[in-house]
């Protein structure tokens, strides 16, 4: 009886470790032409990262406008194409988030963005006449979405980069739901997902990297089951002859790289493809326009903007944000 009950007490002291050491994962790909890192907490965890990785490969091989055979370069070749319903549910976000700012995110600028050879080793300025000629080619009226069948006028192209990485951390972020992780985050690039808490129930840190150092921190934010997405000049920039630096957000009403007032925008929010579409947006739009933006959207998201001297924030954040106090920035909250 006591041999019983001694192996008994063993049995329930393994199972008692067995349910305190929660497993965890993490896993770094490189995919969508950046870095990404992954964290997760849970049962599950490895299963979830391995199905993670193969999301982003799928939504890669689906969106990528450089891959031959991807869904975006079939439409890109010209002609009416029919496509996955749900390549063509993200081209009419797109198109929806175009509306709302106003143009500011538009997905038709992929004939600038070559032309300026922003993702090639040879970028280069533009001329006032090439640019002319160009222009006409960008607005969501050249695109005809008809169910999931695409149309685009001759000489038009589409460019899913500044919104397939918050479309593919809504789908990861799917994922830690549906397999039941506990905590966790994910780092698509400038996309950051954070999911559930810490095991002591904190929030996690995200840190927002100093546009003049990136090696630093302009402000940190802590969030749980929210979206922090990054837009900024000092990501892909290159510096031309006169010495002017040019970044890789083209402002759709000039066709130039915009020169923005703003060193980056972060959107925090619910949604990864809004934050990723509003994060480009309100970088093209300014410090001025990207805060009368946020008034008019304010039940959407919350936002730092940071500029040469100062970290903006929206009231929203005031409970989850530090700064470095005597810091390089002055603080200004938006109300
Ligand atoms: P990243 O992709 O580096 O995280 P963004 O989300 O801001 O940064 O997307 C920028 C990319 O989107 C550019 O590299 C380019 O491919 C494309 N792009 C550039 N300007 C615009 C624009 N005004 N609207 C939509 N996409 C843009
Ligand atoms: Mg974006």
């Amino acid at each position: 009886m006591k041999k019983i009950l001694v192996s008994l007490l063993a049995a329930l002291l393994l199972l008692c470790t067995g349910c305190s050491q929660p497993k965890e994962q993490t896993l770094q790909i490189f995919a969508m032409d950046t870095v990404m890192d992954f964290y997760a907490v849970g049962e599950n965890a490895e299963e979830t990262l391995n199905a993670a990785a193969q999301e982003i490969n799928r939504l890669e091989a689906l969106l990528s406008r450089t891959r031959t055979g991807s869904e975006v370069s079939a439409i890109n070749g010209g002609g009416s194409v029919t496509v996955s319903h749900e390549t063509a549910s993200l081209l009419r976000s797109a198109l929806q988030y175009a509306q709302t700012t106003s143009g500011a995110f538009d997905v038709t600028i992929a004939p600038l963005v070559d032309a300026w050879g922003i993702h090639s080793d040879m970028p280069r300025v533009l001329s006032a006449n090439e640019i002319r000629t160009l222009l006409p080619l960008v607005g969501s009226d050249h695109v005809q979405l008809d169910g999931d069948t695409v149309t685009l006028d001759a000489g038009c192209r589409i460019d899913l980069g500044g919104i397939a990485k918050g479309y593919a951390s809504d789908c990861v972020a799917e994922l830690y739901r549906q397999n039941g992780v506990t905590g966790g985050w994910a780092s698509l690039g400038g996309n950051v997902y954070a999911h559930g808490t810490k095991a002591d129930g904190s929030f996690w840190n995200v840190s927002i990297r100093d546009p003049k150092n990136t090696a630093g921190s302009a402000a940190m934010v802590q969030l749980s089951n929210q979206f922090a997405v990054t837009s900024g000049g000092y990501q892909r920039y290159f510096t031309a002859e006169d010495g002017t630096v040019y970044q890789h957000i083209i402002d759709p009403a000039t066709g130039v790289p915009a020169q923005s007032d703003l060193l980056s925008v972060t959107i925090i929010g619910q949604n990864g493809t809004m934050a990723d579409a509003y994060s480009t947006a309100l970088y093209v739009m300014g410090l001025e326009s990207a805060q009368k933006f946020w008034h008019a959207h304010e039940e959407e998201f919350d936002m730092v903007l940071v500029t040469e001297d100062t970290v903006y924030y929206t009231a929203g954040l005031a409970e989850h944000i530090t700064t470095e106090e005597g810091g390089p920035y002055r603080v200004q909250v938006i109300t």
